[in-house]
């Protein structure tokens, strides 16, 4: 099949955009998409750059270059093949590097069935998952503390989720959505995910048009693998976003049909959501798809809507016609298994053309996303309350170590509890309780203010007493609200 189906369009104002073929599969899937995005009437000024193994090789431990870096910051967008990650220890992944170093802080992925063309056992799924990409337990915060007990800190911060939540809702309106639904845990994480949570509820109140809700992740999950066409936008933190959007992409058929935006508010990454597959690479059997569907995320993201919507609409017709890679190829369904190169040829010679059962794509042109970060209004009064002391102790048990610490004598404090992994052992514990060697000893002021110097005392008291100290959390009220969590049983 040859392109001359194509009716030749009006080729869009050319935009800078930095571009890597990547790995495996990834210079195949690259090229086809860039000929179908280019014969839909692409405006692109495509900068390649390389990254990578042969980056990773040439001893670079995160897989991209200094001047990609220049390349990046000078066009704002990047269009990128999936990579191959080395193997082993020391390899950091390029994925995560250039989302935080750039501030990529919105992760967009729609999900959309293609029922009958691609075997799903949901005909109507249509959603959008919109993850949190840059806080969370992806900050990699971790600490081993004691021989049995290692932590990994989840950090949500107020204005990063007020971002990825107004994002969600802006999203929303311009794509013409009718629902934002909100994943979290807030039943056991009530302060991270509460202000998650929170933030939610107060910024649905600036979009009366757009249905909103919240269900805890675990039910939301399985109700989303059960029913999903009873979801529509969907934004989550980002582990369960992480987690979920994979599952999202995967009921639709196919995880290698899906695409996705990685949003910053200077600088925007496009690409597939699988990776290199090197098994297949060179032999023209990828299929192109994922990454032409990033590639369309892109255009409407620099303005040439109505070019993604083209593309997108050949490419609807394409599988409606049943040309089909060999990863989607059914016998009885599939009328032609075709290699990368022919499926983009299918693509572009449907060019102009609308699916005829499947619902076309539509694309808003020039809606506004309002994104501008708003004054945060004035802060809360914090008050220190007391101090939660962590000790390395093998040998202790609750009575012992409360014993030893009420003789501290730190005037103006006093113990109030101790737990262990979050479950109170004292006062009052229970004896079926088990004890690690991580134990967490609560002092609260007895009185008065509870100051740094106090602090500052009880850990000196510690260290006399031969206690092993690993870390302390500050305990504060917030306009008078607590703001760290009781211990389980408390
Ligand atoms: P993968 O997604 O590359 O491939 C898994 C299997 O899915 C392949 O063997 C193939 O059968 C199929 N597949 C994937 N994409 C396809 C396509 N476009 N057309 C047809 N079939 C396709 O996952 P993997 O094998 O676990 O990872 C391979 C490499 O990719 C690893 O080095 C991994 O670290 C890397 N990776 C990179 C990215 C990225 O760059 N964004 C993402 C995920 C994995």
């Amino acid at each position: 099949m040859t392109s001359t189906a194509a009716t030749p369009t009006q080729t869009a104002k050319k935009v800078p955009v930095t571009v890597a073929y990547g790995d495996g599969i990834g210079p195949e899937i690259m090229e086809a998409t860039l000929r179908i995005i280019t014969e839909a009437g692409a405006g692109l000024e495509l900068e390649p750059i390389e990254i990578g193994e042969s980056i990773y090789h040439r001893g670079i431990s995160n897989g991209i270059e200094a001047s990609s870096w220049e390349s990046l910051r000078r066009t704002h967008v990047f269009l990128k093949a999936p990579i191959t990650t080395p193997q082993g220890g020391g390899f950091k992944s390029l994925n995560v590097t250039v989302r935080k170093t750039l501030g990529m802080y919105a992760n967009v992925r729609p999900c959309a069935s293609l029922h009958p063309y691609v075997a799903t056992k949901h005909p109507n799924m249509d959603i959008v998952i919109v993850r949190e990409n840059e806080e969370d337990v992806y900050g990699g915060i971790e600490h081993r503390q004691t021989n049995q007990v290692a932590q990994c800190l989840k950090l949500i911060s107020r204005p990063g989720s007020k971002r990825i939540i107004r994002y969600a809702f802006e999203y929303a309106r311009a794509n013409k959505r009718k629902k934002v639904t909100c994943f979290t845990k807030d039943n056991i994480m009530k302060i991270t995910d509460g202000l998650f949570h929170r933030t939610f509820e107060e910024i649905a109140q600036e979009y009366p048009d757009i249905e909103h809700e919240h269900w805890i992740v675990d039910i939301g999950a399985a109700k989303m693998a059960d029913t999903p066409e009873a979801f529509d936008v969907i934004v989550m933190p980002n582990l369960y976003g992480d987690v979920l959007s994979d599952v999202a992409a995967q009921i639709t058929g196919s995880v290698g049909l899906a695409g996705s935006a990685n949003i910053g508010d200077h600088c925007s990454m496009f690409e597939a959501i699988h990776g290199s597959a090197p098994r297949r690479a060179k032999q023209n059997l990828a299929n192109p798809s994922g990454l032409l569907h990033g590639a369309l995320l892109m255009l409407v993201h620099i303005g040439q809507s109505e070019v993604a919507e083209r593309a997108h609409n050949a490419w609807l017709r394409t599988i409606e016609d049943g040309v089909h890679t060999y990863d989607i190829y059914k016998h009885g369904v599939s009328k032609e298994k075709v290699g990368t190169k022919e499926f983009a040829d299918a693509v572009i010679a449907r060019l102009g053309q609308k699916p005829a059962h499947l619902k076309p794509a539509e694309y808003a042109k020039g809606a506004h996303m309002n994104l501008a970060i708003r004054p945060a209004g004035k802060p809360p009064m914090k008050v220190r309350v007391g101090v939660d002391i962590f000790i390395d102790r093998r040998d202790g048990n609750p009575d012992m170590i409360a014993e030893l610490m009420e003789k501290f004598n730190v005037e103006g404090t006093k113990l109030t509890g101790i737990s262990n992994r979050g479950t109170k052992v004292w006062p009052n514990g229970n004896p079926d309780t088990y004890w690690s060697d991580h134990w967490s000893c609560r002092f609260e002021g007895d009185g008065e203010l509870f100051t740094a110097q106090h602090v500052v005392k009880l850990l000196e008291a510690a260290d006399r007493a031969g206690f092993d100290v690993i870390k302390t959390e500050g305990l504060y009220t917030f306009n008078g609200e607590r703001g760290y969590s009781l211990a389980q049983g408390e």
